[in-house]
């Protein structure tokens, strides 16, 4: 079933059932406090015929009962064998067809007969002619009551109609109006799922309700995925790009031996050496994608001491570049909370790259400020212009390909770094001089728990 017929199926369903329960209420209501009202009439009516019989001794019984005949009505006198005592008091024939029998206490009741419709009916005992004991039945015809019952039943028909007429149409309008802008989402949503758009919707100046919220969610959310989806398909096609270049290096090599390998021996010997220092890159390259992938997986903490992680990283570059690195420090320990094998790359990526940008010595300076550790990795070396430092930190962003190729970059260092950085809730920042020389600083949160 649509929303559309289920909201309107509940709105005039819910307004039915309150407009007949509050129009039977007052319909019965009404019609009791009426019947009530002719009753208690009768009533009066019937003690002052009993208070005449018993007061007038000279004039007949029969005829003081004619002269209380009231009118549309009907009255008998019973004795105990159910008897009539005189002849039915009536105008009206009808009457005569009416049951009764003896009673010896007071009955009002409000009888129901095919003929004459609702008949009031008092039953009262009485001492009739001075001595036995009979039964007054006085009766009259509710003409009155009857046809009020039923204009009543047709007003309030009317005025049921009246509401419940209006409800649907309410139903009907507010159905639409919620579901207009659901039925323009899902649009939105199948013309984005089916045609590969990133459409939006477009916001009007309206009330900010729940609806308008969603839409502002839907159209965030549509934006978020637009650029998330850009940068994957500008990282595919970066990746494949510098996968390509190996990958077209190797094949010319390979073209070259089988062209002049066997009579030139030396061209094989260069074509292999090239073939594997290219294949090493791709190696590399792949290696570096694969850890882009797995540093954004949940990553555990360990206590870790910075300083001698550091010292045992500087002493693996020292034994194999024989280049001067040292660290200052006024610290012997520092242990941060942090994942050992992230921030080793991290320091390999930073430490690796002063070496390859400089010729100078390189200095690490390790400092702690209140709840963060802060090193300084500063080198003496080419230095960065002003407009690639907005850039290094971006995948494959490479300020020299030329050089970065001969030192083997793959321009995925920085960005590794970052990454890892921000995992640990710290930063990277650098500062730079072209040709004098680059500081990059990293601040990794403490946190001991
Ligand atoms: P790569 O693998 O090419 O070194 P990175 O992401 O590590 O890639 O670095 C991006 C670029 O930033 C490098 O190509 C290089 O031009 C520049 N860069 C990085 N570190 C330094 C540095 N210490 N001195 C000068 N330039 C640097």
């Amino acid at each position: 079933m649509k929303l559309k017929t289920k909201i309107q199926l509940f709105t005039s369903l819910v307004m039915l059932i309150l407009v007949v329960l509050v129009n039977t209420s007052i319909y019965f209501l009404f019609y009791k406090i009426t019947a009530d009202n002719e009753l208690e009439q009768l009533s009066v009516q019937t003690n002052a015929i009993v208070e005449t019989l018993n007061t007038n001794d000279e004039i007949a019984e029969k005829e003081v009962l004619r002269a209380f005949l009231p009118v549309n009505g009907m009255i008998r006198v019973i004795d105990k064998t159910g008897e009539e005592l005189i002849p039915t008091i009536t105008k009206k024939k009808d009457y005569l067809n009416l049951s009764y029998k003896y009673f010896d206490s007071e009955v009002h009741e409000i009888i129901t007969d095919d003929i004459l419709g609702k008949v009031a009916v008092i039953t009262k005992p009485i001492i009739w002619e001075g001595e036995n004991i009979a039964t007054l039945q006085v009766s009259v015809q509710l003409v009155t009551l009857s046809e009020t019952m039923k204009t009543l039943f047709y007003v309030l028909l009317a005025a049921s109609l009246s509401v419940l007429i209006p409800t649907v149409i309410a139903g009907n309008l507010l159905s639409r109006f919620i579901l207009r802008p659901i039925k323009l989402l899902i649009n939105t949503m199948k013309r984005n799922t089916k045609q590969g758009e990133w459409v939006k919707i477009k916001l009007d100046n309206r009330s900010k309700d729940e609806i308008f919220e969603m839409e502002m969610t839907f159209n965030e959310m549509i934006e978020q995925l637009q650029i998330n989806y850009e940068k994957q398909e500008v990282f595919v096609s970066d990746a494949s790009h510098e996968l390509k270049t190996p990958i077209s290096i190797i094949k010319g090599y390979a073209q070259l031996i089988e062209r002049r390998g066997e009579s030139h021996p030396e061209v094989l010997a260069e074509s292999v050496r090239a073939i594997d220092s290219e294949a090493e890159r791709m190696n590399q390259l792949v290696e570096q994608l694969l850890l882009l992938a797995k540093n954004k997986e949940d990553i555990t903490f360990e206590k870790v001491d910075v300083i001698s992680l550091s010292e045992k990283i500087i002493k693996s570059f020292r034994d194999t570049n024989d280049r001067e690195i040292c660290i200052e420090t006024d610290l012997d320990e520092l242990i941060i909370s942090a994942n050992r094998s992230q921030i080793e790359q991290l320091l390999y990526i930073l430490i690796s790259n002063a070496l390859k940008y400089s010729d100078e010595v390189i200095k690490v300076f390790i400092r702690k400020q209140a709840e963060t550790v802060s090193l300084r990795f500063v080198d003496r070396g080419v230095g960065i212009s002003k407009t690639d430092l907005e850039h290094i930190f971006h995948r494959f962003y490479r300020i020299d390909k030329a050089r970065t190729r001969s030192t083997g970059g793959t321009g995925l260092g920085l960005a590794i770094a970052k990454q890892i950085a921000l995992a640990h809730g710290g930063n990277i920042s650098v500062e730079s001089i072209l040709d004098v020389g680059s500081t990059f600083t990293l601040k990794l949160p403490i946190k001991h728990d």
